[in-house]
């Protein structure tokens, strides 16, 4: 293992237990949202409903869903768009007939000074507003027995330096997944959120190297640095918190309900 990779963990096999499950994974056409898709399809799930922003990378993904076996929709929309989510989730889903699993995984990390609302309001619209919309527009074709998650961050339970707005949508995220699970609950739905710290995503590629660009260091020595400051001295890989997904989703975690299940490496140790 060199010093900054993680060892290749390659395709394991998958549990097998969404043979016929319907989903909506948003922020599917990168990083966690693309393994969480992967991870359905790998399951057996028949038919994927992705919506992400980047229309050239959900097509990507779109085939690689299909090349597993099961059915993709691709919704290439962005989620402040508010109208088009409505709108074109409500046909997908009507298509669909029923929903079985919803994994909100779309986001954005933006940095912002304390005053600078634009950021704030962006960043909220995005993670936090923008799952409202998608949960809203799914949640009267979601069955009996059917699964939410949200995805989180570690910094939905703490702070971090010029993040406000995101640490706020990720804390809200947190809310708003304990209260919907008591509102779903008479429905046998549950709802939960997945916390993942330092994960090996292009969104933390992104983040290092803007770091490192402004104080004029090199981010594979960044990279380095931060998987020192992790017990298991190595980042989160995206299959692996899409594997917690795929976990939450199957029918061997029905009794879990309201939660916030952390995976960082032991980084937060809370
Ligand atoms: P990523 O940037 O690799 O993927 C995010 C996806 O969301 C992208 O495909 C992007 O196109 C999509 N997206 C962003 N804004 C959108 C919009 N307005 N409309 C539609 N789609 C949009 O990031 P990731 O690391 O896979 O992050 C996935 C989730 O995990 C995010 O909610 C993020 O906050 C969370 N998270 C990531 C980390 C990490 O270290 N990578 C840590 C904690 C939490």
């Amino acid at each position: 293992m060199n010093d900054i990779d993680n060892p290749p963990l390659g395709r394991r096999s998958a549990p097998g237990d969404l043979a016929g499950r319907t989903a909506v994974v948003t922020g599917s056409a990168g990083g966690i949202g693309r393994e969480v898709a992967l991870v359905l399809a790998e399951s057996g799930a028949a038919h994927l409903v992705l919506l992400d922003r980047d229309a050239h990378g959900l097509e990507t993904v779109a085939k690689e869903v299909r090349d597993l076996g099961a059915q993709a929709t691709a919704l290439a929309v962005d989620l402040r768009d508010r109208d088009r989510v409505r709108a074109e989730l409500r046909a997908a889903l009507r298509s669909l007939g029923r929903l079985d699993i919803l994994v909100n995984s779309a986001g954005v990390a933006d940095e912002n000074a304390p005053d600078d609302e634009d950021t704030w309001q962006r960043v909220l619209d995005i993670n936090l507003h923008g799952t409202f919309a998608v949960t809203a527009a799914c949640l009267e074709h979601l069955a009996a027995g059917g699964r939410i998650v949200n995805v989180s961050s570690i910094l939905g339970k703490a702070g971090k330096m010029r993040n406000t707005a995101y640490c706020a949508s990720k804390h809200g995220l947190i809310g708003y997944t304990k209260g919907l699970a008591l509102d779903l609950a008479s429905r046998d739905i549950t709802v939960n959120a997945v916390l993942p710290g330092w994960t090996d995503t292009p969104m933390l590629r992104r983040e290092i190297a803007a770091q490192a660009d402004e104080i004029g260091a090199d981010s594979e020595r960044m990279l380095r640095q931060a998987r020192k400051s992790i017990p298991l001295r190595r980042l989160v890989e995206a299959r692996e918190a899409a594997d917690l997904v795929g976990f939450l989703v199957s029918d061997r975690a029905g009794a879990i309900t309201a939660q916030s299940l952390t995976i960082d490496g032991g980084y937060t140790r809370g």
